[in-house]
């Protein structure tokens, strides 16, 4: 079945045809770790982890390579390196293991590559010395910018006028700048930056530019063309289209063929953001709610039309959940079989990731479960655990869910307490004092002894 997805670039829905069936490429931007991840930074993942699966599934699991990235240096990430006093690597590790935490608990699948912008720094420079040779970017006070005018097709995922494309990007019109709309590739050094930020180059000491560290992250893991290339709605200008123009422009290729956005998340209809200040955390959200309610909650609208985050779509989401795993505790004595999910689910995640038609794909298995004759439960058991797979819900023991997911809790509790351990052995005790203070907030409390760490409700 042909997998349709709508392409940004072209605005339309169009077939998917990966370049090479058998090395299918996506790229996802990641965060920049310098604080909390709230659940609309969670949309884009859980969402492109949706779209893995479905290619694992069309592809052959080997054949699929995801990239997604952490953005480890950044303005951000120097500010608070120098307000702490403590070393940015310190910072970006800690929300790290924090976002990883996350992701886990929403029942995202780890990528097949998860590169680190300060690791790529040779590939960097070496793309800016590129476009330097190419007349696409130059030397200046301020670092090496990229020269817009020097692209003739710049602006085509975003389709703005230039006008708007300035005051879009927000940048000041720096003295040093040959054109309003020229950008940022390398920034030189500033006084009173931490050593660990700067980096010797050709063209003087200094860090990568936001946008040139995708673009060599994506080339180093996956190629100079990708497949698919996406992220939430707000990076479709300036971030990608910066990366297509610094990508294209070094390598005289496509960038990427497909270009996917997400609608953003909102609360009271307005954008979750850190900068309006109406963010839910996702780690604190957590500790009131299942990882996979919060997943069912964020696959409920499809990916490109907006969500509102609100407490009655938490307890829809956790009400649907129990529908299906009461339906699954019905027939759960019945034999294990190995089962396709429904061609109906497959249907609707293969146009274009239409994840509220596959729930209700999933909530008809559930009520054919409900009616079924014992000769037919085997197959429904196994078409429930192979339908919920492809959107990564539905895998937990359906007694232990029925329990108020009890054992759900420990194992999380169980988790947590692992990430403490290795918060240690790592030195990073804010992250193991985070920890021990969540779950003593909890009422469990963490034992240390000679033989590793365990935990008992206090
Ligand atoms: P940031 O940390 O702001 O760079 O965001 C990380 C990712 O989350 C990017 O792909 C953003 O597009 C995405 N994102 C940020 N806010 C929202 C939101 N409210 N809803 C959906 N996606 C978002
Ligand atoms: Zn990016």
């Amino acid at each position: 079945m042909d997998i349709r997805l709508t392409n940004t670039l072209t605005g339309e829905k169009e077939i998917f045809r990966p370049a090479d069936p058998k090395r299918v490429t996506m790229y996802v931007c990641g965060p920049t770790t310098y604080s909390y991840a709230h659940i609309g930074n969670a949309r884009p993942p859980v969402v492109f982890d949706v779209l893995f699966r479905l290619l694992r599934r069309t592809y052959g699991e080997s054949h699929v390579l995801y990239a997604a990235n952490f953005t480890d240096v950044d303005d951000k990430i120097i500010a608070a390196a120098i307000e702490s006093g403590r070393p940015a690597g310190e910072i970006t590790a800690h929300f790290e293991r924090i976002y990883r935490d996350d992701m886990a608990a929403l029942g995202v699948l780890e990528p097949t590559f998860r590169p680190h912008a300060t690791e790529h720094i040779p590939g960097m420079i070496a793309l800016i010395e590129t476009l330097i040779a190419k007349g696409h970017a130059y030397r200046s006070e301020s670092g090496v910018l990229f020269n817009v005018p020097s692209m003739a097709d710049y602006g085509k995922l975003s389709r703005r006028d230039r006008d708007d494309m300035i005051a879009g990007a927000r940048v000041e019109v720096a003295a040093d700048k040959r054109d309003p709309a020229d950008f940022a590739v390398w920034k030189a050094s500033k006084p009173g930056e931490p050593p660990e930020v700067r980096w010797p180059a050709p063209f003087g000491e200094g860090r990568p530019g936001w946008h040139i560290e995708c673009s060599a992250m994506a080339k180093a893991t996956l190629g100079e063309t990708i497949d698919i290339h996406g992220g939430g709605r707000d990076l479709i200008f300036p971030h990608h289209e910066n990366e297509i123009a610094q990508s294209e422009c070094a390598h005289g290729k496509p960038m990427a063929h497909y270009w996917l956005h997400n609608e953003f998340l909102s609360i009271d209809t307005e954008k979750m953001s850190k900068s309006i200040g109406n963010v839910k955390l996702v780690h604190e959200l957590l500790q009131h709610y299942a990882g996979e309610t919060m997943r069912l909650a964020l696959l409920s609208a499809h990916y490109r039309k907006p969500l509102d985050w609100t407490s009655d779509l938490l307890d829809q989401s956790k009400a649907t959940l129990d529908r299906l795993y009461n339906a699954f505790r019905r027939i759960g004595s019945a034999e294990d079989v190995v089962a396709e999910p429904p061609a109906g689910v497959i249907a609707a995640l293969s146009d274009d990731l239409n994840t509220p038609q596959a729930l209700a794909e999933l909530a008809a298995l559930a009520t054919a479960a409900n009616k079924a004759e014992r000769a037919d439960w085997p197959r429904l058991k196994a078409e429930l655990r192979a339908s919920g797979a492809m959107l990564g819900l539905l895998q937990a023991d359906p007694e232990d869910w029925a329990r108020g997911g009890a054992s759900e809790d420990a194992a999380r509790i169980d988790a947590l307490v692992a990430a403490r351990v290795a918060a240690r052995a790592a030195k990073d005790f804010a992250e193991a004092d985070r920890i021990r203070n969540q779950l003593a907030s909890e009422g469990v409390e963490i034992m240390d002894g000679p033989k590793g760490s365990t935990w008992r409700r206090t």
